[in-house]
C-alpha cells in the first residue's frame, strides 16, 4: 500500500540520506521533505532527489505552525520523522537560543500537527549526548535506554527536552511514538563544521588541524547509512512509546580519528594544532545498542575501517569536492536565494 512519510530537515547530513535509502529501497513511500534550509543546509545535497517523483521538497520552518498545518493538509503523511535540529555543540554554547526553538518549539510543532491530522507514528532523531558522558577510566560502563537524562550543552539539553517531550504526547495524547537516540555519525555530505569532514579538508588543504586539548575524549561512530537501517527498523518493527539506542560498538578518541584521516591522505601529523578544549566538553560516549539488535534484528553492517574509506573517498570525488567548496565559501546560501524566495 502507498504511504506518505514526512522527513524533516532531509536536507541536512543524516536526513538526505535517509531520503535517499527509502527512494531506493521503499518505493511505497511518497518521500516529502520539510526543511528551511539552514546554513548547514546545501541544496545540492537533494540534487537527484527533485528529479524523483516520488519525492517533494518544502522549504519550511517547522516552528512555522501554520505553514507546518497546511503541509499535513496537502501531504496527509502516515509517519513523520524528525531530523530537523540546529546540530552543532559549538554553535549552541555562542547561541543557545535558537537551539531551543528549532529543537524544543520545532518538534511540538510537528507532534500538535501529528495529532491534528492523526499519524500512524511520529518518530524522533536523538542523539546519545542526552545522556550526558561516561568518565574515560571507565570503559565498562555503556549508555542504555535507561540511563538517566544527563545533559551538558544547550544542544544536548535541546535534544533531551525534545525527547521528554515526544514521551510527554505519548503519555498524555496517546500519540504513537517511537525515539532512537544514536552516536556519533560520519559519512558523505556532512557539513564540514563536524570533525571528520572539517579534517578532511583541513589536511587536503594543508590547513591545520585544530584538535580541542590532548584529543583523548572518546565518541562513538556508526556510518550514516547504518544509522538510517536503524531508523527503518525503529519505525517499522519498533514498539510504540519506546527509544532504541543505535550504535556500533566502535570508539575512537579524537586523536585517533585525526590521525586515521592524516594517515590515509599521507598528511604529516605537524598539522594538527592541540587548541583550548570546549567548555563543559563530554569525556566519552558509548551506546549499549543491545535492544535494538536484539527486538529489530539491526546491526551496523560497515566497519569503520571501511566506512572512513568511503567517507574520504567522497570528499575527495569531484561531487565532494565541489559540494564541500559550495558550503566553505556560502555559494549554495545564494542558490536558496535565487531559487526559494
Ligand atoms: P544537520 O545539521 O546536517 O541537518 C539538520 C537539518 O535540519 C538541516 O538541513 C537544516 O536546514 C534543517 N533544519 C534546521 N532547523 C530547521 C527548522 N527550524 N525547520 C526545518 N528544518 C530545519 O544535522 P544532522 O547531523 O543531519 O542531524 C540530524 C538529526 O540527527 C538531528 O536531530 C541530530 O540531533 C540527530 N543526530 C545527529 C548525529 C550526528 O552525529 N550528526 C548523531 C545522533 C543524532
Amino acid at each position: 500500500m502507498r504511504k506518505t512519510i514526512l522527513v524533516t530537515g532531509g536536507t541536512g547530513f543524516i536526513g538526505n540520506c535517509f531520503c535517499k535509502l527509502l527512494l531506493a529501497e521503499r518505493p511505497e513511500y511518497k518521500v516529502i521533505n520539510v526543511d528551511v534550509c539552514t546554513y548547514a543546509a546545501n541544496p545540492a545535497t537533494i540534487e537527484e532527489e527533485l528529479k524523483n517523483e516520488n519525492y517533494k521538497f518544502y522549504k519550511t520552518d517547522i516552528i512555522d505552525r501554520e505553514s507546518v498545518e497546511k503541509i499535513f493538509e496537502t501531504e496527509k503523511p502516515d509517519v513523520v520523522v524528525n531530523f530537523a535540529a540546529e546540530s552543532h555543540v559549538d554553535r549552541s554554547i555562542t547561541n543557545p537560543q535558537i537551539f531551543l526553538e528549532t529543537n524544543i518549539l520545532g518538534t511540538a510543532v510537528l507532534m500538535d500537527a501529528c495529532r491534528k491530522y492523526g499519524i500512524e507514528r511520529y518518530h524522533q532523531v536523538s542523539t546519545d549526548e542526552v545522556y550526558g558522558d561516561l568518565p574515560l577510566d571507565r570503559p565498562d560502563l555503556f549508555f542504555h535506554e535507561d540511563t538517566p537524562l544527563h545533559t551538558s550543552s544547550p544542544y544536548s539539553t535541546s535534544k533531551a527536552s525534545a525527547d521528554l517531550l515526544v514521551l510527554a504526547y505519548h503519555r498524555t495524547y496517546g500519540l504513537p511514538v517511537t525515539i532512537s537516540r544514536c552516536s556519533n555519525n560520519y559519512g558523505p555530505y556532512q557539513f564540514p563544521e563536524k570533525l571528520i569532514p572539517l579534517m578532511i579538508h583541513n589536511a587536503t588543504h594543508d590547513k591545520l588541524l585544530p584538535v580541542y586539548g590532548e584529543g583523548v575524549n572518546v565518541r562513538d561512530w556508526l556510518y550514516v547509512k547504518d544509522h538510517c537501517y536503524g531508523i527503518l527498523a525503529v519505525i517499522e518493527k519498533g514498539r510504540v512509546g519506546e527509544v532504541y539506542n543505535l550504535g556500533g560498538h566502535n570508539e575512537k578518541t579524537n586523536i585517533e580519528i585525526v590521525k586515521i584521516i592524516l594517515d590515509k591522505l599521507r598528511k604529516p601529523e605537524s598539522l594538527i594544532t592541540h587548541v583550548g578544549d570546549r567548555h563543559g566538553h563530554d569525556q566519552r560516549y558509548a551506546i549499549d545498542p543491545a535492544k535494538a539488535m536484539a527486538e529489530l534484528g539491526w546491526e551496523p553492517t560497515t566497519m569503520f575501517k571501511d566506512g572512513i574509506v568511503l567517507t574520504i573517498d567522497w570528499y575527495l570525488s569531484e561531487e565532494g569536492k565541489k559540494w564541500t567548496e559550495e558550503c566553505t565559501s556560502g555559494e549554495y546560501l545564494n542558490w536558496i536565494e535565487k531559487n526559494y524566495k
